[in-house]
């Protein structure tokens, strides 16, 4: 079975402006059939989501978070939360006690923080996030060159901030169950293939994203109450 998913996108628990639940609706909207939620070093997001949808028939969310670690950013994709560690060794070992994947996020990105050229240490990632809608084309170009004959699956995923990019670029897999564990398989065994894309609409969004006044964002009540339900479930940096 074919299905399209986006692996990298952001909620209000973290930089990102919709709530876990506006991203499921418009994932589905998009026409995506597995999504995750990455907030910056919390599983929060993709946990709410999994919590107020749960995994349903139409659309699947992978737990997953994006990690600064000390060499740069790192998706983590798991069937459950994981310990947490800004050491990409100790993060490592708790991903394989804990069947993750480790996906560097847009390695050569100029502007953030990406792992460079220590995605070549090939035995500590998964997979290579090769081209982020959020990234510009010349980062995007250098992680394709650089990463794409390492034997890895690759990856292309939107980054998005707003409900406008989600799934501007995304992947489609073949899977061989509709689950979250079915995903993930196809990731290790390179039944994946990246779609990537630009969208001038989701590129707008963004600028105005970029622009916000974030201290005063309409959604910290919410995003306060999130956190007390939530907050205090799973592990945490
Ligand atoms: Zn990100």
């Amino acid at each position: 079975m074919m299905i399209q998913g986006d692996l990298h996108i952001h909620s209000y628990v973290s930089d990102g402006e919709a709530s876990p639940e506006e991203i499921v609706k418009y994932s589905i909207k998009k026409g995506l059939s597995v999504i995750s939620i990455t907030d910056h070093n919390t599983f929060l997001g993709s946990l709410s989501a999994i919590l107020k949808t749960g995994n349903t028939k139409k659309l699947l969310v992978i737990p997953g978070a994006e990690i600064r670690t000390l060499w740069g950013d790192v998706l983590v994709l798991c069937q459950t939360p994981i310990r947490i560690s800004a050491n990409p060794l100790i993060l490592r070992d708790e991903a394989l006690k804990n069947h993750c994947l480790l996906i560097p996020a847009h390695p050569f990105d100029v502007l953030r923080l990406g792992v460079g050229v220590r995605s070549k240490y090939v035995s500590l990632w998964d997979a290579y996030e090769v081209f982020n809608s959020s990234s510009d084309l010349l980062s995007n170009l250098v992680s394709f060159f650089y990463l794409r004959n390492l034997g890895k699956p690759l990856l292309s995923n939107s980054d998005a901030h707003t409900v406008e990019g989600i799934g501007s670029s995304r992947n489609i897999f073949e899977v061989s169950e509709f689950s979250v564990e079915g995903v993930l398989e196809a990731i290790r065994r390179n039944f994946v293939k990246p779609v990537p894309s630009y969208s001038i609409l989701s590129t707008i969004f963004k600028l105005r994203w970029g622009i916000r006044i974030k201290p005063f964002s309409k959604n910290l009540k919410e995003r306060y109450e999130l956190y007390l339900r939530l907050g205090e479930s799973h592990p945490h940096p």
